[in-house]
């Protein structure tokens, strides 16, 4: 029968549990997804657990030597939750807890900002003030006066702890930013003045950036290393969530936008030329004759910008028939009443009657 679990962690089928556990740690490392190293491999990490999962449970382990991965899948108990968090420990020990690299730089900064139709149709820099997080100068993020600090007693001077927490799956060791020392290991003999030992001042900062043109209504920008900053220096990200003001004729759905606009019966008939309300300021539009009342013109590549150009504009045109009616129009109208009978078209009875 195929070992192909021992094959995948590289080990004997008589390897001691240690010698299973450090080949995993070793195979986790290679080709986990997130270590950006060039052997990372999501598929064979997937694999790897796998093997793990049951070569580390001496039950699971003596089943598959028997019956092959049939004896071992489908068997979702105990055993698979205590590998589960056997997979957290080494992870911790390989990757110094779950979120090491979030604590490693400061907070991320989120504010909002809106920008006019016009403003998303051509981008826009955009200037606002924040205040943010940043690392103390006077004691240079380290909290103490003068520089003098002493070695954390509760962490050693490791600024994590480990600690052991029970759940539902068992107990789970977990190591944890030392609270004593805000996890930098070292305590201010005495407090800095300027930041009361915290190593971080709040300051009004300007910071600009820029819209891209076709910003959607709601969309994030993110804006890397302009977050709050950690005693050491280092920058989360700063999220702008952006908000498109409506406009008072143009509607917007998606890449298009929709406007609606009326014109007389006789533009109607023969064709005119409107000016419609744009983000690139007025435009004019040519209406063809013949235009229906409620007919939508397209106007291409007159919408808001997009990855691959431009969306359309689209124009619904309403007819506005009048209410009152001089006697001389009563004429024209009285015309085009005859016009079944009439050799004419409807719109040869129009000209006729503007010329
Ligand atoms: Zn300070
Ligand atoms: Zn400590």
């Amino acid at each position: 029968m195929a070992k192909e679990y021992y094959e995948l962690l590289g080990v004997s089928e008589d390897a001691s549990q240690d010698e299973i556990k450090k080949a995993y740690r070793k195979k986790a490392k290679k080709y986990h997804p997130d270590s950006n190293s060039e052997t990372a491999d999501e598929e064979k990490f997937k694999k790897i657990n796998k093997a793990y999962d049951v070569l580390s449970d001496e039950d699971k382990r003596k089943k598959y030597d028997r019956f092959g991965k049939e004896g071992v899948e489908g068997h979702a108990g105990r055993g698979q939750r205590r590998a589960a968090s056997n997979f957290q420990d080494i992870f911790e020990e390989i990757f110094g807890g779950g979120s090491r690299r979030r604590k490693s730089r400061g907070k991320d900064l989120k504010i909002t900002t809106t920008v006019s139709l016009e403003e998303a149709y051509k981008g826009v820099e955009k200037t606002v003030k924040v205040s943010r997080n940043t690392k103390c100068d006077a004691c240079s993020g380290s909290g103490a006066e003068n520089g003098n600090t002493t070695t954390c007693s509760k962490c050693n001077g490791q600024g994590r702890i480990r600690t052991i927490e029970r759940s539902v799956f068992g107990r789970k060791q977990v190591v944890k930013e030392c609270p004593e020392c805000n996890g930098t290991g070292q305590i201010p003999e005495e407090a800095c003045k300027e930041c009361s030992g915290d190593g971080i001042k709040e300051e009004e900062d300007k910071i600009s950036f820029e819209v891209p043109a076709g910003i959607q209504d709601g969309q994030r920008l993110r804006l890397e290393g302009k977050g709050h900053e950690n005693r050491k220096g280092r920058s989360g990200d700063l999220y702008v969530f952006v908000t498109v003001e409506e406009h008072e004729s143009l509607e917007r759905r998606g890449s298009d936008l929709y406007t609606a606009k009326k014109i007389g019966v006789g533009d109607a008939a023969l064709g005119c030329e409107i000016k419609v309300q744009h983000p690139e300021g007025e435009i004019e539009v040519d209406v063809p004759s013949g235009t229906q009342p409620g007919q939508v013109l397209r106007v291409s590549g007159k919408g808001m910008p997009e990855r691959f150009g431009n969306g359309d504009l689209y124009i619904k045109v309403d007819v506005d028939i009048p209410e009152e009616i001089s006697e001389k129009e009563r004429e024209v109208f009285e015309g085009l009443r005859r016009k079944p009978e009439s050799s004419k078209s409807f719109f040869e009875s129009v000209k006729d009657f503007i010329n």
